[in-house]
């Protein structure tokens, strides 16, 4: 079987403005040939300047979300030629807070994803149960439906990243314990359509407890929220992937 890669990624969600690319920079400068994949997906109007900035460094570029169609009448969106012409290699797609603010389903979800590959896109599809699914043991119901649902053909290691975001645990400072993370993650491999995908862990990763969420089977990195704002928190977790 082909190994998945390891990743790093960071979602600066609505925040950074561009005197914070300062932090990208220090990141940057900071990595040495790390040996895993290291990716920060500010907002979309950093993009540009970002891919720019980080250049010939080791820090690739994404977006937070894009729209199904390649172009048209859809006021405020961004297709994903648009990032793909910024300098973004990836895009995430179906984070919580799109899924609940903007009500995409995970239908929407793989539209926009097939617009991520047909653009030449890395797509993060994001999954994860909300606290009363959990509590009603419908955790591993919820996000087989939501791969099954979200991830649409032709979705293959070298154009899908899969992360596993318990929505309770994003930006709460909580995390599932290490057995339920591992149990979610060897449930997402058995049913990947290609298993050479990466799957990362999402949810409070912080450099204090990246360690030992990396160390868990079928963990292939994380997708970071907050610590990833900060270069020396995020490159704290670069370092606990890259001895994992
Ligand atoms: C996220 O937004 O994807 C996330 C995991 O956030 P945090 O790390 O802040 O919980």
């Amino acid at each position: 079987m082909t190994q998945a890669c390891k990743l790093a990624a960071g979602n600066w969600k609505m925040n950074g403005l561009r005197a914070d690319m300062a932090e990208a920079r220090a990141l940057a400068t900071a990595l040495t040939a790390p040996s895993c994949g290291v990716l920060l997906c500010p907002p979309a109007t950093l993009v540009a300047a970002m891919a720019d900035a980080l250049s010939g460094s080791a820090v690739m570029v994404g977006g937070q979300d894009c729209h199904a169609a390649a172009s048209g009448a859809h006021t405020g969106d961004i297709s994903a030629q648009m990032l793909a012409d910024s300098g973004a290699s990836y895009v995430i797609l179906g984070h919580s807070e799109r899924r609940a603010d903007h009500g995409e389903s995970s239908g929407d979800v793989a539209a926009k994803a097939r617009a991520a590959h047909a653009a030449g896109l890395i797509a993060i599809i994001c999954l994860g149960e909300t606290e009363a699914e959990r509590d009603a043991g419908q955790t591993l119901d919820v996000v087989l439906r939501q791969l099954a649902e979200s991830v649409p053909e032709g979705a293959t290691a070298a154009n899908t990243v899969i992360a596993y975001e318990p929505v309770w645990a994003i930006g709460t400072g909580r995390t599932p314990t290490l057995e339920q993370i591992s149990e979610v993650h060897d449930a997402l491999r058995a049913n990947l359509p290609d298993s050479a995908i990466s799957l990362l862990y999402g949810g409070s990763v912080k450099p204090g407890n990246a360690a030992e969420i990396f160390a868990i089977a079928n963990v292939d990195g994380a997708l970071v929220g907050g610590a990833s704002l900060k270069a020396a928190d995020f490159g704290a977790i670069v370092a606990a992937l890259d001895a994992a």
